[in-house]
């Protein structure tokens, strides 16, 4: 097969990498993702930018295809992001301008399922029938394989499962706009607004200036910070709700856990999703992603040579299929 350019939008940052056939990563770069774009264009311009850079002038026309997976609900029949909870737009649309830039075939699917498809062909996904993918990262979400096959939804967006609702004592405001998401909590975007009600409501004392950023909660934990086990032990219950809620949903025999969040901090947040984690259905293997961060961007990949995958058709149903 052909080399592919495959996209990884995040809500944080962005990456391009020019792949082989056999999903050997070429060059690779990245760049912020837009804070506080004016609109969907300052994005794809930053796409087709990067994409320039790594495969520049005729080479591009000897690939085979572009494959994007994007932070948040996506419609791949209309080649748009769908109003992501952590990017300030409303819409996307992404694979029209794309095609018409490059003259590729352009395919997209959330990054999610993306990361279970890159598990699937080249991290310990492969050869497990039954696994979930989850990320901890800005944001939380995962992709489901059962029987082999990944669960898509609708348009691709099944396991979107940071926002199962996993808390009614502090309702913390989710992006979506829901109160009580396991996003709202545990992401890296959110978590340092939880942390700090957290300390508020529990009469802590904690300065909160030191701690507002997710690495800088995790740092004063390992300082050994007064007060501050109490606060794993509230986010540790609070992950276990969500993992449990997976384990129930989708019955994996395997969990793929990725993200920053969790995969700098698996010493701290592991111990507590095993106390924490409902014993109903057999417990799964849980492990973290042993790909870098690179596994949705791998998923990418695959899709760039097309919708048929090892995991099943990619664009199963349409919207017409809504009002059956
Ligand atoms: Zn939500």
């Amino acid at each position: 097969m052909k080399p592919v350019i495959a996209v990884d939008l995040g809500a944080t940052n962005i990456r391009v990498a020019l792949i082989s056939g056999d999903g050997a990563i070429g060059k690779k770069i990245s760049a912020l993702t837009p804070a506080t774009p004016e609109g969907p264009s300052d994005i794809v311009d930053t796409i087709i930018t990067m994409i320039r850079s790594v495969s520049p002038g005729e080479k591009i026309l000897e690939l085979d295809g572009i494959g994007i997976c994007a932070a948040g609900p996506v419609n791949p029949h209309l080649g748009t992001v769908v109003n992501p909870p952590n990017i300030a737009l409303q819409e996307i649309p992404i694979s029209g301008p794309l095609f018409k830039e490059f003259g590729l075939p352009v395919r997209l699917m959330n990054d999610c399922p993306a990361g279970a498809l890159g598990e699937m062909y080249f991290g310990d996904g492969s050869g497990c029938r039954d696994f979930v993918y989850i990320t901890i990262s800005t944001g939380i979400g995962a992709g489901v394989v059962t029987g082999g096959k990944i669960l898509l939804g609708r348009n691709g967006n099944a396991a979107e499962v940071g926002h199962f609702h996993v808390d009614t004592t502090y309702n913390a405001m989710c992006g979506c706009g829901h109160p009580g998401h396991w996003e709202a909590y545990a992401s890296g975007r959110h978590l340092p607004e939880f942390f700090s009600r957290w300390c508020k409501e529990n009469n802590t004392g904690i300065s909160v200036e030191r701690t507002r950023s997710s690495p800088g909660i995790f740092e004063a934990v390992r300082a050994g910070y007064a007060g501050l086990d109490d606060f794993m032990e509230e986010l540790g219950r609070i992950n276990a709700r969500g993992i449990s809620d997976v384990i129930a949903a989708y019955d994996p025999s395997r969990i793929i856990l990725d993200g920053s969040v969790i995969r700098n901090n698996s010493d701290l947040l592991l111990p507590l999703l095993d106390r924490y984690i409902d014993r109903f259905l057999p417990l799964p293997d849980i492990m973290i992603s042993r790909l870098n961060g690179l596994a949705p961007l791998l998923g990418a990949s695959v899709i760039a040579h097309g919708y048929t995958t090892a995991a099943g058709s990619l664009l199963t149903g349409t919207d017409e299929d809504a009002e059956c």
